[in-house]
């Protein structure tokens, strides 16, 4: 019997095994990668970002937009496929987001910036998707 690639995780441990340390630390124990060093920072290119974890689609390329933040930014995020968590950790109210099928950390989400007409910015770590260009 071979383990269904697949499957889920369930435990903290099936993660570790399944994903490099600094994915793990991102996704599993919400961390965040350093400002401006993510692979997607400044990525133009046309498609759709999945949960690097379970690869749930998350995100169009069509929402991203540049908010030189050091983070990759989406003004929306594709309907149902992510949640929203109050934080509160470091004294700040902040809202978390997570993909709403693994569960793992993505970034946070914050309202009434202006970037785009929207108003709306998931700052998303880009060690916590991954990013299946278009097709041509
Ligand atoms: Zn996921």
């Amino acid at each position: 019997m071979s383990p269904d690639e697949n499957a889920l995780p369930r435990t903290e441990d099936e993660w570790r095994v399944r994903l490099t340390p600094e994915e793990f630390r991102v996704l599993r124990e919400a961390g965040t990668e350093r400002p401006f060093t993510g692979e997607y920072v400044d990525t133009k290119t046309a498609g759709v970002y999945h949960c690097r974890a379970c690869g749930l689609e998350l995100f169009s390329s069509d929402t991203k937009f540049d908010s030189h933040c050091g983070w990759p930014s989406f003004d929306d995020a594709i309907p149902g496929r992510v949640k929203e968590i109050q934080d509160h950790s470091l004294g700040m109210a902040r809202t978390e987001i997570r993909c709403a099928r693994c569960d793992s950390h993505l970034g946070h989400v914050f309202h009434g910036e202006g970037f785009t007409p929207k108003d709306t910015r998931h700052c998303v770590n880009s060690v916590s998707i991954r990013l299946e260009p278009n097709p041509g």
